[in-house]
C-alpha cells in the first residue's frame, strides 16, 4: 500500500548541512499499522512529511497503492492535497473558533452540496463518539475528545493512508494510555493503512502491526513489536525498547549453526546464549538480556560454577507498585533485575539469580 525507497534529505543547519534521511526504505501492507520509533532528531517526522508531500526528498520514490507520488528521477512530485492522505499531528491544530463539526467539514470545503457535506460529517462524528458534541466550540472540549475531533477531520475526506506524528503526546499519562487502546480499535475498524511516528516504546510496542526502528536517518531493524522486543538484532534495538542489561564478556565457543547455544566468560559467571552469528573464541563481546528475565532464586540456589547463575548484592531496590527495580552487584559490575511485589530482597542481602539461556543474545563489544 505505501513503498518508500531511498529517501535522502538533507538541511541547511547553523554547522552545516544536517543528513535527516540517510536512504529510509520499507513498505507497509494494506490496513497495516507501522510505527517509525527512535530517539529524538533520528528522521522520523521527516519521513512522514516526505509522504504528505510536506517535503521534497534529494533521492528515491515513494508509491501509494501502486501509484508514484515522488520519484527523484523523473521528477513526479503529487502535491501534498493530491495524495488523499489524512494526517493528525501532535498539536492537534483544531480551529478554536469553530464548533466540533465545523472543524471535521473543513478538509471537505467546497466539495459536494452542504447536504452531502452534512452526512459525511455526522457519520464520521457518529463512528468516532462525538455526535453528542457537535455543537460544542472546540476549546471546550477535554484533551481526548480533541484528539478525537483531530482524527474525525484526518478521516471525513475517507483518505487512503493515515499518518500520525505522535498523536498522543499532549495527553496525560493515563489519558495516554486509554486512547492507545481506542486509536487501535478505531484504526482497525475503518482498517486504514497507517504510518504512526513516536518515540514511545511503549505506545509503539501496544499500537503496532510493525515498528521500524529509526536511528540516525536510517532505519536499523523492522519487525513485530514482539520480535524487535525479544530477539533485536542490534544492540541499540535492545537498548531503545524496554531496559536491558548489558554486561562485557569474552566469547568461549561459538555453536556451528544459528539456533544452537555458544557460551561466554563474564564477571557474573559462565552464561550460555542463543548463537545469532558466528564468533571466534576470545572475542570480546556483550551479553544481554532483560531485568524480566532474571529469576532471583530462594536461598542460595545452584552452585555458582553452574553456566547462567550468579550472586550479587543488593545494593537498591525501587518499588514500582506492580513491580521492583532491583539493581544487584557483583563485584564491579551491576545486573538490574525485575522483581515481583510480593518477593522484593532485601537491600544488603547477597542472592543467587539465574538467566535462561534462551533469554540471552550477544551483540558485539
Ligand atoms: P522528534 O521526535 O524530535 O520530532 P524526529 O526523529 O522526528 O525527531 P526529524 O524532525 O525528522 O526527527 O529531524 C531529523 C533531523 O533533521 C534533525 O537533526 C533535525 O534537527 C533536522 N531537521 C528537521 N527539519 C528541519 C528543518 N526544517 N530545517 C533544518 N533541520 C531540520
Amino acid at each position: 500500500m505505501i513503498r518508500v525507497k531511498d529517501l535522502e534529505k538533507s538541511f541547511a543547519g547553523a554547522r552545516g548541512e544536517v543528513r535527516a534521511l540517510r536512504g529510509v526504505s520499507f513498505e507497509v501492507g494494506k490496513g497495516e499499522l507501522f510505527t517509525l520509533l527512535g530517539p529524538s532528531g533520528c528522521g522520523k517526522t521527516t519521513t512522514l512529511r516526505c509522504i504528505a508531500g510536506l517535503e521534497q526528498p534529494l533521492t528515491g520514490e515513494i508509491l501509494i497503492n501502486e501509484r508514484a507520488v515522488f520519484n527523484a528521477a523523473d521528477g513526479t512530485f503529487v502535491p501534498p492535497e493530491r495524495r488523499r492522505i489524512g494526517m493528525v499531528f501532535q498539536s492537534y491544530a483544531i480551529w478554536p473558533h469553530m464548533t466540533v463539526a465545523e472543524n471535521v467539514e473543513y478538509p471537505l470545503a467546497g466539495e459536494g452540496s452542504r447536504k452531502e457535506r452534512n452526512i459525511k460529517v455526522d457519520e464520521i462524528l457518529q463512528r468516532l463518539g462525538l455526535g453528542a458534541l457537535a455543537d460544542r466550540l472546540a476549546p471546550n472540549l477535554s484533551g481526548g475528545q480533541q484528539q478525537r475531533v483531530a482524527l474525525a477531520r484526518a478521516l471525513v475526506a475517507q483518505p487512503e493512508i493515515l499518518l500520525l506524528d505522535e498523536p498522543l503526546s499532549n495527553l496525560d499519562a493515563k489519558l495516554r494510555e486509554q486512547m492507545r487502546f481506542e486509536l487501535k480499535s478505531l484504526q482497525e475498524s475503518f482498517g486504514i493503512t497507517t504510518v504512526y511516528v513516536t518515540h514511545d516504546q511503549e505506545e509503539a510496542l501496544a499500537l503496532s502491526d510493525r515498528v521500524g526502528l529509526m536511528h540516525e536517518g536510517a532505519l536499523l531493524e523492522v519487525g513485530a513489536p514482539a520480535d524487535l522486543y525479544v530477539h533485536p538484532a542490534h544492540k541499540i534495538t535492545a537498548d531503545f525498547l524496554g531496559t536491558a542489561n548489558f554486561i562485557p564478556a569474552q566469547v568461549q565457543c561459538s555453536g556451528n549453526r544459528p539456533g544452537d547455544e555458544m557460551l561466554l566468560e563474564s564477571p557474573i559467571g559462565s552464561f550460555a546464549a542463543r548463537r545469532s552469528v558466528e564468533w571466534q573464541p576470545g572475542t570480546a563481546a556483550l551479553l544481554f538480556f532483560r531485568p524480566e528475565n532474571v529469576e532471583i532464586l530462594d536461598g542460595n540456589g545452584p552452585a555458582v560454577s553452574e553456566t547462567n547463575h550468579g550472586a550479587g548484592v543488593v545494593t537498591r531496590v525501587t518499588f514500582l507498585g506492580n513491580s521492583a527495580d532491583v539493581i544487584l552487584r557483583t563485584g564491579a559490575t551491576a545486573v538490574r533485575v525485575r522483581a515481583h511485589p510480593a518477593r522484593i530482597p532485601a537491600v544488603g542481602k547477597t542472592v543467587s539469580f539465574s538467566v535462561a539461556p534462551s533469554a540471552c543474545i550477544v551483540f558485539p563489544a
